[in-house]
């Protein structure tokens, strides 16, 4: 190989935002066949807004305020927009002691002497013991049980990056076989994005485990993984190429990744595949 080559490769990439950490990463960019992204603040802008309360029985502004009154010690981007629309009209948000947080599941505490769990439908049903509601497809739903009782869900709609769409169209014409999305939010909403989205094959409620599973099983290789988050770096170090990307992307995701995307643009991932190819074409 030319070093010559690989050196103009990295500096390419990086003046594409692009920074790739060894000449080993480029020879593998080059050869990608799977390309697995994060969804939340990866294929979408990662900003939920609240687009409906939906209650079984309590007043929806007393179900928001105890859900917002949990999520405040939070630093989950669902639970930021939760806490938000608690805020807006001059909302306070109560105190709330007791406070437990489950990594992609929920949290638990202590309102006004009520238990309040908020999270995902697995996590609030363990909680409750019976199924809970199913919002409309398009939305992410935050369920809450207040003092072991279902009490209904926050509705959350995050948007597609204007970029995504396309971005699976230049992977595929990259050489790309398959796009994968790993999720942990719900099944409806994951379908829902992917299709947006155009995604191949969409992977939903995912814990963290099983997304290092479903990097780990996927095939045809090697596979890269692009994520932002703070729990995807063992994803990002499963993968044969992991890509840590956005101005916000965790220091923890940065340094279990191959390559680093500096600015939040999903477009750089298949920028990240053509400099590879270019820089075999010329290495040797
Ligand atoms: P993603 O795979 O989209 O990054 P996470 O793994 O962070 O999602 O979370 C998975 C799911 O767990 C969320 O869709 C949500 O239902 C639930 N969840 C996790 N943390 C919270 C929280 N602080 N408040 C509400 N729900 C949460
Ligand atoms: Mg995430």
């Amino acid at each position: 190989a030319a070093p010559v080559a690989f050196m103009s490769g990295m500096s390419r990439a990086a003046r594409n935002g692009v920074i790739v950490k060894s000449s080993g990463t480029l020879e593998q960019l080059a050869r990608v066949r799977t390309v697995a992204f994060d969804k939340t603040g990866t294929l979408t802008y990662g900003k939920p807004r609240v687009t409906a309360v939906h209650t079984e029985g309590m007043a929806p502004a007393e179900m928001l305020a105890l859900a917002a009154a949990v999520e405040q010690h939070s630093n989950h981007p669902l639970a930021a927009a939760v806490v938000d629309e608690a805020r807006t009209g001059g909302g306070t948000v109560r105190a709330a002691q007791d406070i437990t947080e489950i990594p992609a599941n929920g949290v638990r505490g202590t309102v006004g002497g009520h238990t309040v769990v908020v999270g995902s439908a697995r996590f609030v049903e363990r909680e409750t013991g019976r199924g809970t509601s199913q919002p409309w497809a398009g939305t992410t739903a935050v369920h809450v049980a207040v003092d072991g009782r279902y009490a209904g869900y926050v509705a959350l709609a995050d948007e597609l990056r204007a970029e995504t769409r396309a971005t699976m169209a230049s992977l595929h014409r990259a050489g790309v076989r398959t796009t994968m999305m790993l999720t942990g939010d719900g099944e409806h909403v994951a379908r829902h994005i992917g299709a947006e989205a155009g995604i191949d094959d969409v992977r939903a409620e995912l814990l963290p485990q099983d997304k290092v599973a479903a990097v780990r099983a996927a095939e045809p290789r090697p596979v890269m993984m692009v994520g932002d988050g703070v729990n995807d770096a063992p994803v990002l170090a499963a993968a044969d190429v992991g890509v840590a990307m956005g101005a916000r992307g965790s220091s923890a995701a940065s340094e279990s990744a191959d390559v680093v995307i500096t600015i939040d643009d999903v477009s750089r991932s298949a920028r990240a595949v053509q400099i590879g190819h270019r820089t075999m074409r010329v290495a040797w």
